[in-house]
């Protein structure tokens, strides 16, 4: 009888933490077509492991490196999700997959409306998309259990991390243009917030306050 409580009990604190496999993360990025987010000129370098232009001086991030940032933010299921820098949309697919409702700010209006248009003819009905300075976050939607920033920041995005839950979890590029950390920053439940690196990237810049340079 009590043993069933205990069992009861651990079960309910473990419930709400469904995580996705390796696995499934690894079979979501074979399966998705990355063509589907590239302009038409350009979709015959689909298949290439490299980041490619995709206007406006931007471009669609390395899909090794989108499925590697995917699996740090360790997502689960019932998750919110903040997303800054939607671009083609290829990275907000996987945020999409996994998380519960994903919430993405891009500052180019024509990346904005393709990646919903992409996204919503695959089916995805849980993604919320916002044209703007994501240097303010998303606030109205906050706090968010897991942050990705797909651009890189030369400074901390403290506005972030405020809209950031505790026990959340934010995958951010952070340094200098030439080169930048993949921080994994956490907030526990007494709001501190701890960072490690990951490894060096390079990506374009976060623009605005954050940025390299202030606009
Ligand atoms: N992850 C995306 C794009 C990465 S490129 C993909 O896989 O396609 C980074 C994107 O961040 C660009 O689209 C750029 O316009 C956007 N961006 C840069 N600074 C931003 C900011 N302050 N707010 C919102 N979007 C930003």
């Amino acid at each position: 009888m009590v043993g069933d409580w205990i069992l009861a009990i651990a079960w309910g604190v473990t419930m709400g933490v469904k995580k996705p496999t390796e696995e499934e993360y690894r079979d979501f990025f074979r399966k998705l077509d990355r063509k589907r987010f590239l302009p038409e000129a350009i979709k015959g370098a689909a298949h290439l492991d490299a980041p490619l232009i995709i206007g406006h001086g931007q471009t669609i991030s390395q899909p090794t490196l989108v499925l590697e940032m995917t699996m740090l933010l360790d997502m689960y299921e019932g998750c919110k999700v903040l997303e800054i820098g939607t671009g083609s949309g290829y990275q907000t697919a996987f945020l999409a997959q996994f998380a519960d409702e994903v919430y993405t700010v891009e500052v180019y209006e024509e990346f904005s409306r393709n990646a919903e248009t992409v996204l919503t003819e695959m089916g995805y009905d849980n993604v919320h998309y916002l044209v703007g300075n994501g240097s303010e976050g998303w606030p109205e939607h906050a706090p968010y259990e897991r942050i990705m920033v797909t651009a890189a920041a030369g400074k901390m995005p403290d506005k972030l991390i405020e809209q950031l839950a505790p026990w959340g979890r934010m995958v951010l590029p952070y340094g200098p243009p030439s080169v930048q950390e993949l921080l994994v920053i956490t907030k526990d439940e007494h709001g501190n917030i701890h960072q490690k690196t990951h490894e060096l990237v390079r990506f374009v810049e976060f623009v605005g306050e954050y940025g390299w340079h202030e606009s």
